[in-house]
């Protein structure tokens, strides 16, 4: 199945799709961690997302489409993938399009007050990417990952300013998606009202919606 995640930062696609990713036997893509990859390892690719990460902005179509690309033609990838972060843009809906057909549209409706509350209090591992909430998802030991022991941290753009320029260039660029997807009949909405709804609940509804269509 090719499935995309659509929905707001701080709407949960990241934490959904690794956790739907082993039980569905496909990986889960984001194109959000793939820049901090190469940020991390100093690429040329990570050094011009930086600029546009930090201010909350998206890093060129070119680029991103470019490393999406590469990306899905790799092995583990051929009989589909959970995007999570991509498209968001209608260039970049096009350009995959283009490349291959999208099964479904997982719409994560998430207001936004639960949205700011959740990207300011939330903490990634720095070895493992795996996310945590301080409110919410805590980890067992403060500051230290179950799964790998690794150092939890706030990223750059999880911070006030960031949050609500990315919340803009949300609405502005990606929500004109939903649209884009409702006219080819590929969205699924799902709906999440509380802060604290438990992943794996979300996780159920969403597999849920997802054997019904493929049925
Ligand atoms: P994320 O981890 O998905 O919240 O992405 C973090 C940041 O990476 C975004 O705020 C953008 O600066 C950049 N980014 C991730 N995915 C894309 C994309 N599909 N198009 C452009 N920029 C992206």
């Amino acid at each position: 199945m090719k499935l995309i995640m659509l929905g707001p930062p701080g709407s949960g696609k990241g934490t959904y799709a690794s956790r739907m990713s082993p039980q569905m036997g496909i990986p889960a893509i984001s194109t959000g961690e793939m820049f901090r990859e190469n940020i991390k390892n100093g690429t040329p690719t990570g050094k011009i997302a930086k600029a546009y990460m930090d201010k909350g902005e998206l890093a060129p179509d070119e680029l991103t489409i470019k490393m999406l690309k590469e990306r899905i033609a790799q092995a583990d990838a051929k009989n589909g993938f959970i995007l999570d972060g991509f498209p968001r843009t209608i260039p970049q809906a096009d350009a995959l399009g283009k490349i291959t057909k999208t099964d479904a549209v997982v719409n994560l409706v998430v207001p936004d007050g639960i949205v700011i509350a959740r990207l300011s209090s939330r903490r990634q591992c720095r070895k493992c990417s795996k996310i945590y909430n301080v409110l919410f998802l805590k980890p067992r030991a403060e500051g230290v990952c179950d799964v790998c022991g690794g150092e939890l941290y706030q990223r750059d753009d999880d911070k006030p300013a960031t949050i609500k320029e990315r919340l803009e260039v949300y609405r502005k660029n990606t929500q004109p998606l939903i649209n884009y997807y409702k006219k080819q009949n590929l969205v699924i909405d799902i709906p999440c009202n509380s802060v604290d709804v438990p992943p794996e609940l979300m996780v159920e509804k969403i597999m849920k919606e997802l054997k019904r269509i493929k049925a």
